[in-house]
Parts: structure tokens; sequence; C-alpha cells
């Protein structure tokens, strides 16, 4: 069986004993990241009750982070499982008006509906001074060890 986010690329956001955290390779919505479980389940429903406990946790602290670091107008949590059947949950910031970082500008073109994703070709680089800045300001329960 191969599973991406049973291996997935990206250093982890986080030190989570449950959840690894890292920036989606997608940043059509700037910050967005992946909180998965570090054990391979399918089922959203069958989690133990320490990963749920800890999702809200880690979810939380990765919202802290992002509200530190790009101050975002809203936030999406999306378990949806359509690609990768592995639990995972899409926290995306949403945005009402542009941000810079690492040089771009990221628009949020669909405030107030779904977050579609769409292609956005990223510099060498980006994604790993991405994690940086929001590990930065992870709060200390989650902070990377
Ligand atoms: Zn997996």
């Amino acid at each position: 069986m191969s599973c991406e986010l049973c291996d997935p690329a990206g250093s982890d956001l986080a030190s989570f004993a449950c959840w690894r955290i890292f920036a989606a390779r997608d940043q059509n919505y700037l910050g967005k990241c992946i909180i998965a479980l570090r054990r391979h389940e399918e089922d959203f429903l069958a989690l133990t009750e320490a990963e749920r406990d800890e999702m809200w946790e880690a979810a939380r602290a990765v919202r802290d982070a992002l509200a530190r670091r790009f101050a975002p107008d809203h936030f999406n949590y999306q378990v949806l499982g359509n690609s990768g059947r592995h639990v995972h949950m899409h926290l995306t910031p949403r945005y009402t008006s542009p941000r810079e970082f690492g040089g771009i500008t990221f628009t949020d073109d669909h405030w107030g509906t779904w977050p579609f994703p769409s292609e956005q070709a990223l510099p060498e680089g980006f994604l790993k001074t991405l994690a940086d800045a929001i590990s930065r300001v992870m709060p200390p329960k989650g902070a990377a060890k």
C-alpha cells in the first residue's frame, strides 16, 4: 500500500504525539497546513479518545500560530479524504485582503465560499521558509522539538 500521508514530505511544524503538522504543497491560501494522523487510519470516526483530544490541541496550535504570523480573517477546517484516505485535516486560513510573504502576493479569490484548490507555482525553498515562519510562532505546547 502506498500512502503519501504515512510518509509525508516536508518538515513537521510541531511535536504532537499522534499528529504531524506540515505546510500544504498548495499554498493557494497562504499558510494552509495539513494535520495528519501519525498512524494509517481511514475512518475519521475511528480515532481513539487520545487522538481526538490531541487533534483539537494540534488544530488550535496551528490556528494560533497562523493568527500570529498572518492574521487571517477566518479559518476553514476540512476533513474530506477525497484524494487521500489517511485521516487528515486541511487547516485553511482565509483572507479578506491580500497578504505578502516570500516575495509573493496571496489573494483569497473565493472569500465567503469554498476554498477552491488552484495551481500555483512556488519558488524553490518557499515551503521550507513558510514552515520555519509558522514553526517559530507555534505555541509552546505544540512547538517542534
Ligand atoms: Zn497512510
